[in-house]
């Protein structure tokens, strides 16, 4: 990133929310259920599996987990309604992980108990590294409890993450890995962008030995080929390419017409602003666009 990139990423919070909203709409499947269900059936239609993200973080108050925890098993029961083909993906704040451990298990608990009913998966998303150690402890006692219907997310820029796989390896988990996205500290994390490259490499490589199901999260090229060198034999159904709404949908469709599964992430909700700010901050060219459009309208008001 330049440091003009930095520059207009640090301003983005300033920028009005209807141009926020505006260049975000793509990777978004709206503010409500019927908005996600739609997008869904095309993703479907078009031979895309996807994961449902209800927008939401850090409850604050039991109640508000509790409220995210019904619109999960309200999606779980539209997704069935509808023979759609759609996990979830959940964020353990979202569910009430900082107010009590057991108060988010025992609502991860309950969607992986109503998923499991349908013949669906509920994947639990990886926070920011304060909560590396409790997500993985709320994965593995589900799997002890006998659910094998839940999965968890490593990132390779954790410096940790290659014991995370070997410490997991018994439970032949299921497991996306991803770069990471929150700002973590050198000292836990690799912050050169080869760095954590190499390390996704090894992790993907650690987790094939361990025989895991492996979710490959990445638009990066280079990783994408990596990957591919790496499952080339395996059978199709034994691993999964996964994709952000809205970002390289062209990469995503030959993944599709090469006889890979893919699965692109589908965020909802009225939650929509805090997860554009993050999207738009990874993307520093739509930041620049957006960040140039409000300076212009502002000049053009004087
Ligand atoms: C399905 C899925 C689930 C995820 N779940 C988590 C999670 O649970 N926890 C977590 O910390 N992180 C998660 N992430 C985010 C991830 O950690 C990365 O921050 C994100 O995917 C960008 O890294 P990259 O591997 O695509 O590589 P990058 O090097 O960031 O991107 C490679 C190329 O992809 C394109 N690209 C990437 N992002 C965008 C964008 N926003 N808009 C347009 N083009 C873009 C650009 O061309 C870029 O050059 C998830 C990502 C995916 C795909």
């Amino acid at each position: 990133m330049t440091l003009l990139d930095k520059a207009l990423v640090r301003v983005l919070p300033v920028v009005p929310r209807q141009l926020v909203q505006l260049f975000s709409s793509r990777y978004i499947a709206g503010a409500t259920i019927d908005a996600a269900l739609e997008t869904v059936r095309a993703l479907n239609t078009d031979g895309k599996l996807a994961t449902i993200d209800v927008l939401g973080e850090e409850a604050a108050r039991e109640s508000e987990a509790q409220a995210i925890t019904q619109a999960y098993l309200d999606v779980l029961a539209a997704v069935e309604r509808d023979g759609l083909d759609s996990s979830l993906s959940v964020k353990p704040t979202a569910l009430g992980l900082h107010l009590s451990y057991s108060l988010c298990r025992e609502n991860l608990e309950a969607l992986v108990r109503d998923a499991a009913r349908t013949g669906n998966f509920v994947r639990i998303d990886m926070e920011d590294a304060t909560r590396t150690s409790e997500t993985l402890r709320l994965y593995r006692e589900l799997r002890e409890s006998g659910f094998d219907n839940v999965g968890v997310v490593l990132q390779s820029y954790l410096r940790r993450t290659v014991d995370d796989v070997r410490a997991l390896a018994d439970l032949r988990p299921n497991v996306r890995l991803c770069k990471g996205i929150y700002v973590e500290p050198r000292s836990i994390a690799f912050t050169d962008y080869d760095a954590v490259r190499a390390n996704f490499v090894r992790a993907l490589d650690a987790l094939l030995d361990a025989g895991a199901y492996v979710g490959v999260a990445t638009h990066d090229e280079w990783l994408i080929g990596e990957a591919l060198r790496r499952v080339k034999g395996m059978d199709a159904l034994a691993y999964e390419f996964q994709m952000l709404l809205g970002v390289r949908e062209k990469r995503a469709t030959e993944l599709v017409h090469e006889g890979h599964k893919l699965r692109v992430y589908v965020p909802y909700g009225e939650a929509w602003y805090e997860y554009s700010l993050r999207r738009l901050q990874e993307n520093p060219a739509m930041a620049g666009t957006i960040a140039f459009s409000t300076v212009g309208r502002l000049l053009g008001r004087r």
